[in-house]
């Protein structure tokens, strides 16, 4: 299934080898069952007082665990899971196998997860290890952003990526709440995000106003493919995503679909037997 990203073109406001607040370090693998071939996934090591947190390891392999274990700076306390696809987590029962750490993550992460982690849920409003966290659905419902206010700087897992844009695959992809957790960051003044993939986020501004205007865009065009006669999101594709390269279009029919939902959630749209069509 499609859970990540992107078509891998950097994103503006974004820097490849921006140099990393001191606390964290970054190390790219590519995780047991990528989305596209080659295309990793950030896997960040944050010192604290306590030793390193890890967020998302995404690979079993021993390699990849020799890589991590060899990056922390200090014994790794805790692992972090942003959200529960499969490129996020493919590392974390066999890191916890290997050093003990307990696993944390949103309530609802934990029945994604092998059952026997020590598991502690994070909340809405948590201070943990120094970061605040916030709840922010809408790629996934169990996905969860670190902020630290201080340095201003978040690591967001797959809410925004480096390079591209971001897969909003219904029914664990919302785009109501994608919306408003974009919306969220952007009026928090930050001045750096740390994706899941591709290059850092040096300014977070230009790229979530690109972000929502982008989605707005394609509402736009979803809008105004949609007619009095219900057609299927198969024959609204070609209309609502006619920049798109159509080999593209089963990752594109999952998007125009989390679209056509947020429009029937506001009454802009109706569903058929037959498919979609305008308010009449
Ligand atoms: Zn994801």
């Amino acid at each position: 299934m499609w859970w990540a990203a992107t078509m891998p073109r950097d994103n503006v406001g974004t820097q490849r080898n921006a140099p990393l607040p001191r606390a964290i370090t970054r190390l790219s693998i590519v995780a047991d069952a990528p989305l596209f071939a080659g295309l990793a996934t950030h896997c960040y090591g944050v010192a604290t007082g306590d030793g390193v947190l890890i967020v998302d390891p995404p690979s079993q392999r021993a390699a990849a665990l020799d890589q991590i274990e060899a990056a922390a700076t200090a014994p790794i306390r805790a692992i972090v899971v942003t959200h529960t696809h499969p490129d996020h987590i493919g590392g974390v029962a066999a890191l916890h196998e290997r050093t003990g750490a307990p696993v944390y993550g949103h309530p609802a992460a934990q029945p994604h997860l092998a059952p026997h982690l020590p598991f502690h849920a994070l909340h809405e409003g948590d201070q943990f290890a120094g970061w605040q966290i916030w709840q922010t659905p809408g790629h996934r419902a169990d996905s969860i952003t670190l902020i630290d206010e201080q340095e201003r700087i978040a690591i967001v897992g797959d809410l925004v990526v480096g390079s591209g844009t971001v897969v909003i695959n219904p029914p664990e992809g919302d785009l109501t709440d994608y919306l408003t957790s974009l919306g969220r960051l952007r009026a928090a003044s930050l001045r750096m995000l740390l994706p899941g993939h591709g290059p850092v986020v040096v300014d977070p501004a230009a790229l979530l106003d690109y972000y929502i205007a982008h989605r707005l865009q394609r509402e736009g065009k979803v809008l105004a493919a949609l007619g009095a006669t219900p057609a299927t999101v198969e024959a609204l594709l070609p209309l609502a995503y006619d920049d798109s390269d159509p080999a593209l279009y089963p990752l594109a029919a999952r998007s125009l679909l989390a679209h056509l939902l947020k429009l029937e959630a506001e009454g802009r749209a109706v569903r058929h037997e037959a498919g979609w069509s305008t308010v009449l």
